[in-house]
């Protein structure tokens, strides 16, 4: 996964010594919130649940999936044994033996198109010698739980395993199927992962809607300033730059320098300005922000969704809010640069790649056009590498959207629920670009930036883990269960 998107407004909201004790009172004041659960059916009883939580969610990180070279298996035939022990069945689907994942569905009446609940087993790498814990023994202390994939991605593979546990326990009459996925391979988008289950396995997830990672909140002083749901990214391409020229001896430059090629073209790359276009999700992204903001910042995102001043705010958020930059334009950004191996001779190749981050409604083929243009030299090759499908934003009006900011209303009637775009990629965009209407979820964390996804000290507060099961469970069933 990528790491969340929060305002800069957001960032340096950090945790305070007494986080752990304001938790603890949140969490009275919504377990009891919680306890009246509509329409007569049986309330989940939270306290015995969330040991149960807590250890399969230890169990998962102390499984090591580290991709490459994953072994996603292990923790597939964990869920497998947990879900099959409760009568619900699971398969495992894998093109790698040692890559699998794993599927398992409760059944509705059909009446409705499944709901599909996703997270992934593999996690990224970790160097132990710059963590301060063993990132896969699952240490409990000072609040929080320690490992590689505490927020990226155990806990929604923890969280979606829950659900189908309580979902049968509670015998809950459902209108709609609800599938849990456990993926393997989403880090850099293996082809073992969801593209293998697309192709292959399709039916066993087709849905309307789909939940993972993407979203989440930030914790203030125990408070939750918003909950954001992603509904959109952007969409990645590589792009190779090579020149070409004759070797010769350092002593004689040469016209058709290959390394000059190569450099002109990057800082054409570089300078190459890219319009702001706001869709449904941005411009209620800052709509929203703006309303919880403190003055300057508020004035600033409504500016920008207004022509006047607009331009300031394009600047400012150039030089001070890069992640809103981002957001709101395709954006270009050389990050690979390979040439040369002796300082007395002219090399014969010279090569820049460009990491693009397109619109999700960019034209790619007529983007990779103007990108030719910019760079107005035939002698520089252009080698795109496309990933991940680009798929249009979900929309904001529907009853999964809706279930995903009532639930928030009933966990945490102070805050608010804000769409968002991601920066980065995910898996939820090959859905979207199936036709699934995908949002990203996640758990409450007092920092992005500190202990998030990839970082060393990766941690969650604990807090956050059984309200994040609590919360997927309210928008679940509100969107899921027989009226
Ligand atoms: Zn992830």
């Amino acid at each position: 996964m990528m790491i969340l998107d929060f305002g800069i407004g957001m960032q340096g909201f950090s945790g305070s010594p007494e986080f752990f004790g304001l938790g603890f009172f949140a969490f009275l004041v919504f377990g009891l919130a919680l306890s009246g659960e509509p329409r007569g059916r049986r309330p989940v009883p939270w306290d015995r649940v969330e040991k149960e939580i807590f250890d399969h969610f230890l169990a998962l990180v102390r499984t090591d999936t580290t991709s490459p070279p994953g072994n996603e298996t292990r923790a597939a035939e964990y869920l497998k044994g947990v879900l099959e022990r409760e009568g619900i069945p699971a398969r495992l689907l894998a093109l790698d033996p040692k890559r699998a994942n794993l599927v398992a569905r409760i059944r509705g009446n059909g009446s409705k198109r499944p709901i599909l609940v996703m997270g992934h087993t593999d996690v990224v790498g970790a160097q132990r010698e710059k963590w301060s814990v063993d990132p896969f023994a699952a240490v409990r202390k000072d609040g929080y739980i320690w490992g590689r994939g505490t927020v990226d991605d155990k806990d929604n593979v923890t969280a979606g395993l829950m659900l189908l546990l309580l979902l049968k326990r509670q015998g809950v009459k459902l209108d709609r199927d609800v599938i849990f996925l456990a993926e393997a391979g989403e880090e850099g988008y293996a082809p073992e992962g969801l593209r293998y289950v697309i192709a292959n396995h399709w039916e066993e997830i087709d849905a309307e809607y789909a939940l993972a990672e993407g979203g989440g909140g930030i914790l203030k002083d125990g408070k939750v300033f918003y909950l954001s749901v992603a509904t959109s990214e952007k969409v990645r391409l590589e792009v190779q730059l090579i020149a070409r020229g004759t070797a010769g001896h350092g002593s004689m430059p040469r016209p058709d320098s290959a390394v000059i090629r190569v450099a002109n073209a990057v800082s054409r790359v570089a300078a190459w300005a890219q319009p702001m276009r706001l869709d449904e999700t941005t411009r209620t992204y800052f709509q929203r922000l703006a309303g919880i903001s403190p003055p300057e910042e508020a004035a600033r995102y409504r500016a920008l969704l207004d022509s006047r001043g607009r331009a300031e705010v394009e600047q400012y958020f150039v030089q001070n809010e890069i992640r809103h930059n981002s957001m709101i334009r395709t954006s270009l950004s050389p990050n690979v640069l390979k040439a040369g191996f002796r300082a007395n001779v002219i090399p014969s190749e010279a090569e820049a790649i460009i990491d693009i981050r397109a619109l999700p409604d960019e034209n790619l083929t007529e983007f990779i056009e103007g990108l030719r243009k910019v760079i107005a030299d035939p002698q520089v090759e252009i080698r795109p590498t496309f990933g991940r499908p680009a798929a249009p934003a979900s929309s904001l009006n529907t009853e999964m959207f809706a279930a995903l900011e009532s639930a928030q209303k009933r966990l945490y009637p102070e805050s608010l629920t804000i769409p968002i775009l991601l920066t980065g990629a995910t898996d939820l965009s090959p859905l979207r670009a199936r036709g699934v209407q995908a949002y990203g979820i996640g758990p409450l964390v007092e920092s992005e930036e500190i202990g998030g996804a990839h970082a060393d000290d990766e941690r969650i507060p604990e807090r956050s883990l059984p309200e994040f099961v609590k919360f997927l469970w309210e928008a679940v069933v509100e969107v899921a269960a027989a009226r």
